[in-house]
C-alpha cells in the first residue's frame, strides 16, 4: 500500500526531493525575474520551483521541510572580483585598526614603533590618501616623528611615502636615478633635489624586510576557511579571483580536497605583463594544461589576469584627458593622463593567446583610457577570432565612454565593477574632475540599456569583516549604492540617471556573475537543474526601504543544498 501512493505521488523518472523550501517569497532571478513560493531541492541541485503544493508533491518520505514564513530568498551571492588569500592573512600578525586619517595613521605608526625593536620595518599597506579626511600622504617628517628609530613605509596602490630611515637603508638620496626601464619617479624638493619620501610607482626599489610572523600553511588554510565563512555569512557563496598567485591556487585546491571549500572559486591566475612575451605564452600554456583547467563547480582555473594601468585612488589610472594638477594626487604636470603599463601590441598578444588557450583574459583597467585600450585590443582580436565566446573581461572598469560600452556590447566584452567604490571615493572624484566628466563613472544603466553583461564584486584585498574590509566585501552594500548613488560625505548624487532598479542590482551580484565566469547554466538564478545555492534574507530586498538595502542580514546560506550558514 505504502509502495503504492508513493508511486503515484512520484510518477517514474520525476525525481524526489530531499528538501523543500516552502511559503517564501522566492527570487529566482530567472529571465522575467519570476517570484516563487517554494523550491524543492535533490542532492546538490534544484530539481523544481513553484507553489507550495507542487513543491511538497515533489518530498520524498525523508524530506526536511522547511517553512520560510514568507521570508525572501536569493540565488547566492557572487563576488566577482576577490584576493582572498592575501586578504585573509593581511592582520595574521596583529589586528589593524581603522584609519580615516593622518593622524590615524601615525598613531598606528606610534604604536607600531612601540611594539617593535629598533630598525624593524613598519609598513602600512593601501590606506588610500583619497580614502583619508585629510586626501594627503603622511610626510617624511610626519613619519620621521612618529617612528625615528624605524623604516617607515606607507604604501598605497603603485605608489608609497618612506620616512627618512627607509629611503637611507634603501639607497635612494638626492643622486639617485632609475636605470631599470620600467616606470617610476622620485618626487624631489626642486630647492634642494632631496627626495621627499614621495614615490610614484616604484615601490620596487623600498629594501623593504617584512617584520610580521610567517604563517604556517596551517595557518594559511585557517585563515582563508576563516574568511569563507564571513563571505558566506553576508550570502556569498561564489568568489572569482581576480590576480591569484600559484600558491593561492594551491590552497584553494588543498582545501577543495579536504572538502572545507565552502565557497566556488573561479580563478584568474596573475601574469605579469612585464615579462617577455614567450614567457607569458609558457605560462598561460601551463594554466591551460593543469587540471583545474576542466570544469569543476568548485574550483575552476579559467583566467588570467594583467594590470593594464595605476588606481583612481593613487592618481594613477590612465585617463584619455589629462588628470588636472592636483595636491591630493600630487600631480603638477598638466598633460600627466595617468600610468599606462602595457603597450598596445603586447596587450593584443596577451589577449590573443589568453583566448588561444580557453583562458578568459581580463585586464585591470580602471581609467577611461585603459578601459578604451582593452576594448580595442579585444576588438583586434576578434578580426580573426571572435572573441564573444570566450567572454573577455575588463576589471573594474570605473570610467568609461559611451563608445567604448557600445563597443563591448557589440563584441560581447564583460565587466567586473565595484560599486561600494562610488560610495567611498565619489565625494573626491568630483572634486578633482568635476560632476560633469563623471558622467559615465560606473554607468550601471548604460552598461544594461547596451547589453554589456557586468557583475558586482568588492576587489576584496584586506582584514576580514565585511564592513570593515579593504574594500567592504559585504554585497548589499554594492547593491544600495546603485540604487542610490549617493557617495559618502556630501549630500550629491552620483548621475542619478545611471541608478539601476532593484532586480538590476540583485542579477549584478548573481546571473550576471555566473555568466561572467561562463556558469549561467549551473548558477545566478534558482532554476530547476542549478546547484542549489540559495540564501534567506531578514527583510525584503524588494519592497524594504532603498536605504535599508545594505543594512540586509542573511540568515541562512545554502551551498549546494547544504546548509552552511545560520545566524545565530
Ligand atoms: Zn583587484
Amino acid at each position: 500500500m505504502l509502495l503504492a501512493v508513493c508511486a503515484m505521488a512520484h510518477p517514474a523518472g520525476a525525481q524526489t526531493a530531499d528538501l523543500v523550501l516552502y511559503n517564501g517569497k522566492i527570487a529566482t532571478v530567472d529571465e522575467n525575474f519570476r517570484i516563487v513560493e517554494a523550491v524543492a531541492i535533490a542532492g546538490d541541485r534544484i530539481i523544481g520551483t513553484g507553489s507550495n503544493t507542487e513543491m511538497k508533491k515533489l518530498a520524498g518520505t525523508k524530506a526536511r521541510l522547511i517553512d520560510l514564513k514568507g521570508k525572501t530568498v536569493l540565488p547566492g551571492l557572487i563576488d566577482s572580483h576577490v584576493h582572498s588569500v592575501s586578504a585573509s592573512l593581511h592582520e595574521f600578525d596583529h589586528r589593524i585598526p581603522e584609519m580615516e586619517t593622518v593622524a590615524d595613521v601615525l598613531k598606528y605608526v606610534h604604536s607600531r614603533a612601540g611594539a617593535l625593536p629598533d630598525g624593524q620595518w613598519i609598513v602600512v599597506r593601501q590606506v588610500f590618501i583619497t580614502r583619508l579626511r585629510d586626501q594627503r600622504f603622511p610626510t617624511r617628517e610626519e613619519l620621521d616623528q612618529a617612528a625615528p628609530r624605524n623604516p617607515v613605509m606607507f604604501a598605497t596602490g603603485p605608489d608609497a611615502s618612506v620616512n627618512s630611515l627607509a629611503l637611507k637603508l634603501s639607497g635612494i638620496d638626492k643622486n639617485f636615478k632609475i636605470t631599470d626601464g620600467a616606470p617610476g619617479r622620485i618626487e624631489r624638493d626642486p630647492v634642494t633635489g632631496e627626495p621627499t619620501g614621495i614615490l610614484r610607482s616604484c615601490s620596487r626599489f623600498i629594501k623593504v624586510v617584512n617584520p610580521g610572523r610567517e604563517p604556517t600553511p596551517e595557518d594559511r588554510r585557517n585563515r582563508l576557511k576563516e574568511l569563507l565563512a564571513d563571505y558566506n555569512s553576508v550570502g556569498l557563496t561564489s568568489i572569482a579571483d581576480r590576480d591569484a598567485e600559484d600558491g593561492d591556487v594551491e590552497l584553494y585546491r588543498q582545501l577543495k580536497d579536504r572538502g572545507e571549500l565552502t565557497c566556488r572559486v573561479f580563478i584568474s591566475l596573475g601574469v605579469n605583463a612585464q615579462m617577455p612575451m614567450e614567457q607569458i605564452e609558457a605560462r598561460m600554456a601551463a594554466t591551460a594544461a593543469n587540471p583545474l583547467h576542466r570544469y569543476d563547480n568548485m574550483l575552476w582555473l579559467r583566467g588570467i589576469k594583467v594590470y593594464l594601468d595605476g588606481g583612481m585612488l593613487t592618481g594613477s589610472a590612465y585617463m584619455l584627458k589629462p588628470w588636472g594638477v592636483s595636491k591630493v594626487y600630487s600631480i603638477d604636470d598638466p598633460n600627466y593622463r595617468g600610468m599606462r603599463y602595457i603597450e598596445p601590441g603586447k596587450l593584443y598578444s596577451i589577449a590573443r593567446t589568453a583566448m588561444k588557450n580557453n583562458l578568459q583574459p581580463t585586464a585591470h583597467s580602471v581609467g577611461d583610457g585603459a578601459v578604451e585600450a582593452l576594448v580595442d585590443a579585444y576588438e583586434e582580436v576578434n578580426n580573426e577570432l571572435p572573441v564573444a565566446k570566450h567572454r573577455p573581461c575588463i576589471s573594474h572598469s570605473n570610467f568609461m565612454t559611451l563608445r567604448a560600452i557600445q563597443k563591448m556590447g557589440r563584441l560581447g566584452v564583460v565587466a567586473d565593477l565595484q560599486p561600494a567604490w562610488l560610495w567611498l571615493d565619489g565625494a573626491t572624484l568630483i572634486k578633482q574632475f568635476g560632476y560633469d566628466r563623471l558622467a559615465y563613472f560606473q554607468p550601471y544603466k548604460s552598461l544594461f540599456e547596451n547589453k554589456v553583461v557586468a557583475g558586482g564584486g568588492s576587489d576584496h584585498m584586506q582584514k576580514i569583516g565585511g564592513f570593515r574590509s579593504v574594500n567592504p566585501y559585504n554585497p548589499f552594500l554594492g547593491m544600495w549604492i546603485t540604487l542610490t548613488r549617493q557617495p559618502r560625505w556630501t549630500d550629491q548624487t552620483l548621475h542619478a540617471e545611471q541608478r539601476i532598479t532593484r532586480e538590476q542590482a540583485i542579477r549584478l551580484y548573481t546571473i550576471n556573475n555566473a555568466y561572467l565566469t561562463f556558469e549561467e547554466k549551473e548558477k545566478g538564478s534558482i532554476e530547476k537543474g542549478k546547484l542549489a545555492d540559495l540564501i534567506v534574507l531578514d527583510r525584503d530586498i524588494l519592497t524594504c526601504p532603498a536605504d535599508e538595502v545594505k543594512n540586509i542580514g542573511v540568515e541562512q546560506t545554502y551551498l549546494g543544498g547544504k546548509l552552511i550558514y545560520q545566524r545565530q
